[in-house]
């Protein structure tokens, strides 16, 4: 449990933690708050032989509401996402979702950026993202670009990131109008990553729902936005059978992980129960 050795740099700024990344390659690797890569490296999953800290770069953390638009920094812990009066109001499935990552000391060290950009199937921020449509803001030595979510994850804990970029913030809407939020997971109960997860924003217009938005994790080897689902719920007016058959859609096109906390039969079972409860309960909250 002791990881090899390495070298640890504190930047200030995130030009210097750019040209740290693209002078050592491979070998370096950033640091948010360690709670995926520390345990890796002591596993000895992970050798970097430079750790690039972003903890004294001040402008990856912190909230901001801009027009219809909330930009949050990628160093900002899921506690301060959970704790946050300006996401309670204005987007409340990032602090509904949050609140059930891992434990206390877990939300107070993990970041949303470190838990986007490593992608865990399991992870459950990715879901939420996915749901509100967010984009997220790549640096590298060649300038800055936005990801759309739905574009970001790629497949098992890869991402679209290039090796010298960073994540440096997310944007997100400010969910106006009537609208409903939930995210549900079933927990693995050791570390309370979910074995699935569902995240559902949706929009209700005299009593039927215009829009949506349902991403899910820990089905397939990477997050997902429900394309299917979301078709076959605008319009309608969220009654119990049509969102249990839209909800049927969830496994449509995915491979289902198969492992250790549960089979793949399993896996597509939750996701399509998890579905349509996540969905009821965003109705009930829009007053459905
Ligand atoms: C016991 C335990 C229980 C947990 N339970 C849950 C859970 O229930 N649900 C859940 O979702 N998560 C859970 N986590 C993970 C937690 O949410 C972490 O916050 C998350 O995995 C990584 O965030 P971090 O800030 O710790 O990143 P780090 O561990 O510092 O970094 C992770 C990876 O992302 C890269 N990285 C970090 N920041 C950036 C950036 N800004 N740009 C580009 N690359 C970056 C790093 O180089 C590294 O490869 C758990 C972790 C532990 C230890």
């Amino acid at each position: 449990m002791i990881p090899a050795p390495f070298d640890h740099i504190t930047p200030r700024t995130l030009d210097e933690a750019i040209r740290a990344l693209a002078s050592h390659g491979e070998e370096a690797k950033l640091l948010a708050g360690g709670h995926s890569l520390l345990p890796m490296m002591k596993l000895r999953l992970a050798r970097p032989k430079l750790l690039v800290d972003l903890s004294r770069i001040a402008e990856l953390s912190g909230i901001e509401a801009e027009r219809d638009r909330i930009f949050i920094g990628a160093l900002t812990t899921h506690y301060r996402i959970e704790s946050s009066e300006l996401l309670k109001e204005k987007c409340p499935l990032l602090p509904q979702t949050a609140r059930v990552i891992g434990d206390v000391q877990v939300r107070n060290r993990g970041t949303v950026g470190g838990s986007l950009a490593h992608a865990d199937p399991a992870a459950d921020m990715p879901a939420a993202m996915l749901a509100v449509g967010a984009e997220l803001l790549a640096r590298g030595p060649e300038g800055e670009r936005w990801l759309k979510a739905e574009d970001f994850f790629l497949g098992l804990m890869t991402t679209a990131l290039g090796p010298s970029e960073i994540l440096t913030k997310i944007r997100v809407p400010v969910l106006s109008g009537h609208h409903g939020t939930a995210y549900l997971k079933v927990p693995q109960k050791a570390s309370g990553f979910a074995i699935v997860g569902v995240a559902v924003w949706l929009r209700v217009e005299r009593q039927l729902c215009t829009e949506i938005g349902v991403g899910v994790t820990g089905l397939d080897a990477k997050p997902f936005r429900a394309r299917r689902v979301e078709e076959r719920m605008k319009g309608t007016n969220l009654a119990q059978s049509l969102v249990q058959a839209a909800s049927s859609q969830v496994t449509q096109g995915v491979s289902p992980l198969d492992d250790i906390h549960a089979s793949a039969e399993f896996r597509a079972h939750l996701a399509r129960v998890y579905t349509a409860r996540a969905i009821q309960e965003a109705a009930k909250r829009a007053g459905v």
